[in-house]
């Protein structure tokens, strides 16, 4: 990278290449829970499941693509196959091996609430020292809240009409 633009970085700098490819291994798997979980998933609210795991696994994939633009500016290396991301990650990987809606809904939200903490601490690491590192964890953290809140609605949603459904 440019020489002046890693000076700046006031952090050791191969240990936040390591946690920036730890995010980038979390957003790839993200990433592909989503999609998949998007193309079996069934129960009510489908539809408009299916539209938001989609939506979320777009974003997920941009989120890995600002992590590894940032890495191979500071001079890193992208983590380079399926098994260094499944090495690498923190989140891990939650296989959709029960498709109903439900199920696959609350694996999302616990891997958003870990991507929540992870984008936490890369904040926490940067904060003063790495202004850009900074800005791109606290674009990514605004999503994934975001993410979170939007699964959570839709679990509330199919919660309620379950209720009126016994009633
Ligand atoms: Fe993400
Ligand atoms: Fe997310
Ligand atoms: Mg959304």
């Amino acid at each position: 990278m440019g020489t002046r633009g890693r000076e700046i970085v006031d952090l050791d700098v191969n240990e936040l290449i390591k946690l920036l490819n730890n995010a980038f291994a979390d957003e790839w798997l993200a990433y592909y829970q989503y999609w998949i979980g998007a193309q079996v998933v069934k129960g009510p609210m489908r539809e408009g499941t299916v539209a938001e795991l989609l939506q979320h696994a777009t974003e997920e994939l941009t989120h890995a693509q600002w992590l590894c633009d940032r890495i191979i500016q500071l001079g890193g290396e992208p983590l380079l196959s399926p098994e260094a991301l499944l090495k690498e990650t923190c989140c891990g990987y939650l296989t959709p091996s029960d498709p109903y809606v439900e199920e696959i809904l609350k694996q999302n939200i616990s891997g958003e609430q870990c991507a929540i903490n992870a984008y936490k601490h890369l904040m926490d690491f940067t904060k003063d020292k790495d202004m850009i590192t900074y800005n791109i964890a606290l674009k990514i953290l605004e999503q994934e809240t975001e993410h979170e809140e939007d699964l959570q609605a839709i679990l509330e949603d199919i919660n309620i009409m379950m209720e009126r459904v016994k009633r």
